[in-house]
This record gives C-alpha cells, structure tokens and sequence, in this order.
C-alpha cells in the first residue's frame, strides 16, 4: 500500500532535482516568528507572501501559546535574532468543536490516564487571540515584546484580521 509519506517523498525527489542547491542563513531574515495552528488550510507561506528561510513558524492544534511555544519563541529571540511575533488563529478551528473536559475524559476512558497537559480549547478565536498576546508578552523568558501582534485568518476568504487589545 502506498501511504501519502511515501507520496511525498516521491514528491521531494522531484522539488530537491528541481532546484539548485543553496545556502540561506539559519536567523529569519524577517526577523520575526509566527504562532499558528496546524490546520492544513492554512498555507503560511502562500498566505503571507513568505519566502522561505524569512521566519521562523511554530504550529500546534490552535495556534495556542503553550509553555513550548514560549521555549521556542524564547530560543527563536535570543539565539536566532528576531524581533516581533505574530499570531494566527483562523475560522472554523477543530479547537471550537471539543472541550477541555470533554476531550480529557475522552482521553481518560480510552486510555486509563487523563494527561497531564492543558487541552487549551476555546470558543472565541478573538478572545484566544488576546489570551495568546498576553501569553507573550508576560513571559519573561522573551526579550522583544514590542511587536506581538494577533490575527484571525478566515479560510475561506483568506483574509486576515487583526485583534486587538484594549
Ligand atoms: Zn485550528
């Protein structure tokens, strides 16, 4: 059987013989870092008009700003120089259709343990959107808080929002 892995490596063969090797440095040139989800309609790079090797993209289930995500923006600044981090949650999210506690028991019944880690669901994109800044600005560990700024991104129409503070 041939698994979509397999499908991609075959893919790669072609886009590795279909471009010239080269070096870019490993420090964003943008000097910035995106938060985002995992959602596949989301295509970070094509929606944002970014190149590659220009940011630094940490994606999870929501586009939350866990405790690795804030190790990461920590080693994304302080090691890899950038500056401003940038938020994405986006509509119609697979976090707005679970709960927290419905999600643990669920994992609880199935497996004998509930996790020891946070389910991070929310309701209201924006107002996760504004938890996340607050994340990132209150976190010690990230030296740039200047420019944090947070998004909602519609997958339909492909725009982005800005959310705001305040
Ligand atoms: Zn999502």
């Amino acid at each position: 059987m041939t698994t979509s892995i397999d499908q991609l490596v075959e893919n790669n063969r072609a886009y590795a013989e279909g471009h010239q090797a080269r070096h870019l440095d490993v420090a964003p040139s943008r000097r910035l870092a995106i938060v985002t989800c995992m959602d596949s309609r989301l295509d970070v790079f094509a929606a944002l008009g970014l190149a590659n090797g220009e940011a630094h993209v940490l994606r999870n289930a929501g586009g939350v700003v866990t405790d690795d995500v804030i190790r990461s923006l920590a080693i994304s600044q302080r090691k890899l120089h950038t500056r401003e981090v940038m938020l994405i949650h986006h509509t119609d999210c697979g976090m707005q259709k679970l709960t927290d506690d419905g999600f643990r028991a669920e994992l609880q019944t199935a497996t004998g343990m509930a996790p020891a880690f946070a389910i991070e669901s929310f309701i209201d994109a924006d107002a996760d959107v504004r938890q996340s800044i607050l994340r990132v600005r209150r976190s010690d560990f990230i030296l740039y808080r200047d420019v944090v700024r947070g998004f909602v991104y519609d997958v339909d129409t492909r725009r982005l929002r800005e959310v705001t503070i305040d």
